[in-house]
């Protein structure tokens, strides 16, 4: 798996489209779409829908729309709406034309209603819910009519506009196509496409008080919006045989052929719109961007990159079989992307102080280091060695463990980028810590190793005047259970929140280059990990760790 921009596979939908090109179907065009609910943020899951039909109408020089099928009012709202807009924009992708609703097409999805009426395909219901659902039948046993299914034409049409003129109270009465009460597909038993809900809509405000169920919006939509490939994921596939026949009783401009294919499934996390807003509502998380959650929003705002989501949805591939992705492939291709990009910087999260004896007082160096070892285009950045700096604690050890490299009592260290010091003294308080080391520095070894002697350790460090305070967040995976969601012992994906999820260090120092730090640009915190500024509205200077530089996961979950 090293190779990110590998030839892209040919996968079963590439062919599919690939074929109906070569024969000609639907003039050579290709038209797909993204349709989402705005009734909640996007997360990873949708990341894999977006690239999948951008990305086809791309490389076939066709269109895709964004359409927010907007067919649930009481659950959506405007908030969402633009989220989404923004969240495919960051992905880099850029919709056909105007932004599409569903409800744009509400007038014409009642004159296709009438026109299924008046075909004797369609018929209002005045049964209760109950009613209709215990007339619908079993998996082994066929449906029942109802009371309303024989009602002529003309009181279906007559009871249809009391529907639609507010004559009829919320859930008195549905219009349900009439299809088949025996089929084997209980999507086929007489399904409901039209119900009555007195409730505002973002978009068409009180002009309605009925509206489309989505299975009946869904292919009109599509069909009206001359869609030539409908991709979806395969829970959508028992309801095919509806999306065609709705298409095939009217007269609609064309045909769009649905396609199924597996839903992304993640480890470690959920990808439920649902259950992601009661994280959310629930103050599990701090909002839809908190950068533990697998939303857009919040993989933007722990410093995952647009590139590194698309190159993600890449090498998990299409295919028509559900599965369980390891959290840590986009741990890799997180890592991957920044590990060419970001820019060094030096940031010590747990500080030890380092006087440097031999150096005077107020006497600074300045020292120039390359921003990455490999890309000199990103150029050079300034440090400064000065008296008083600061160390990791953890680069230091009294006693160390056999094989320690770093600084012990009486030995020596390269300070990243500057000179190899020695620890000639250990200060401790009343309570036996240690709070500064008193060091040497050999002058002779600026760029280049010491005479006589191999100095193995390499720490990084800051200076204590010519740094800066930050605040650090340390993020860990939300759960820490493989499939939250399914846990097989009844318990619900709130049980297995990891506590540790988040771990914030008030006080790190990083070196001067970061004050100029963008929310949103990455950085690689040299020997810490990837880390990004906050975009959060503090004023103070906060860094997300992105991810770490190595997967420190796979050793504890194989234990
Ligand atoms: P959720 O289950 O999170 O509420 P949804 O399917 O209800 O998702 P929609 O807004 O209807 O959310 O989804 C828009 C599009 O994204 C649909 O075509 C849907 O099939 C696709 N999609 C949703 N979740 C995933 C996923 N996990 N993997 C791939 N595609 C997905
Ligand atoms: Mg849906």
């Amino acid at each position: 798996m090293s190779k990110t921009e590998a030839v892209k596979p040919a996968h079963f939908i590439r062919q599919i489209i690939t074929k109906d090109l070569e024969a000609g179907k639907n003039d050579g065009r290709v038209a797909t779409r993204f349709p989402p609910e705005p009734n909640g943020y996007l997360h990873i899951g949708h990341a894999k829908s977006i690239c999948l039909n951008f990305s086809m109408a791309e490389e076939f020089g066709g269109t895709c729309n964004l359409r927010f099928d907007d067919t649930n009012p009481e659950k959506e709202n405007q908030e969402y709406i633009e989220a989404i807009k923004s969240d495919v924009t960051w992905l880099g992708f850029q919709w056909h034309d105007e932004v599409r609703y569903a409800s744009d097409y509400f007038a014409d999805l009642y004159q296709f209603a009438v026109d299924l009426i008046r075909q004797g395909k369609a018929y209002v219901d005045e049964s209760t819910p109950e009613q209709i659902r215990a007339l619908r039948g079993t998996l082994t046993e066929p449906g029942q009519a109802s009371a309303y299914r024989d009602r002529s034409v003309e009181e279906n049409l007559q009871q249809f506009e009391r529907m639609r003129n507010g004559e009829i109270a919320d859930g008195a009465a549905v219009l349900r196509a009439r299809i088949d009460l025996a089929s084997p597909n209980i999507n086929m038993r007489d399904p409901v496409i039209y119900r009555v809900r007195r409730a505002h809509h973002h978009q068409t405000g009180d002009h309605w008080c009925i509206y489309p169920m989505y299975d009946y919006t869904h292919c009109l939509s599509d069909a009206l919006e001359g869609i030539t490939h409908s991709l979806c994921t395969l829970e959508f596939e028992d309801h095919r045989p509806l999306y065609d026949w709705v298409l095939d009783q009217l007269d609609v401009p064309c045909h769009p052929q649905q396609i199924e294919f597996a839903r992304l499934n993640l480890n470690y996390t959920v990808t439920s719109k649902r259950k992601l807003k009661q994280l959310v509502d629930e103050g599990h998380v701090d909002g839809w961007d908190d950068p533990r959650m697998p939303t857009i929003a919040g993989l933007r705002r722990r410093g995952y990159t647009p590139a590194s989501i698309r190159n993600f949805c890449e090498m998990i591939g299409v295919t028509k079989s559900e599965g369980v992705v390891d959290m840590s492939m986009l741990e890799f291709a997180i890592r991957d992307d920044l590990d060419k990009h970001a820019p060094r910087a030096m940031c010590v999260l747990q500080p030890l102080k380092v006087t440097i004896e031999n150096w005077a007082e107020g006497q600074e160096q300045a020292l120039s280091v390359p921003a990455h070892p490999k890309d000199e285009t990103l150029g050079a950045r300034e440090i400064f060695f000065t008296r008083e700096l600061y160390i990791d604690r953890s680069d230091f050890e009294e006693t160390p463990p056999k094989g320690f490299k770093r600084l012990i009592p009486g030995g020596e260290v390269r300070l990243r980028g500057a000179y190899v010091i020695r620890c000639d003294e250990v200060i401790k308080d009343d309570r036996g810590q240690v709070v500064e080391l008193r060091c040497s520095y050999d002058p002779d070894t600026l760029g280049r190793n010491p005479e006589g002697r191999k100095v193995k350790g390499v720490v990084h460090w800051v200076s204590a005047s010519r740094s800066m305070a930050a605040e650090v967040r340390l993020y860990d995976r939300l759960f820490n259970h493989e499939s939250p969601d399914s846990a097989r012992d009844g318990s619900s994906f709130l049980d297995h929140i990891n506590p540790d999820s988040l771990q914030v260090i008030a006080q790190a120092y990083a070196e001067p280059s970061l004050a100029q730090a963008q929310a949103g640009s990455p950085y690689q915190f040299e020997r810490e990990g990837y880390f990004v500024r906050d975009s959060g509205a503090s004023e103070k200077l906060v860094f997300n760790r992105t991810v770490t530089l190595r997967d420190t996961w796979a050793k504890v979950s194989n234990k």
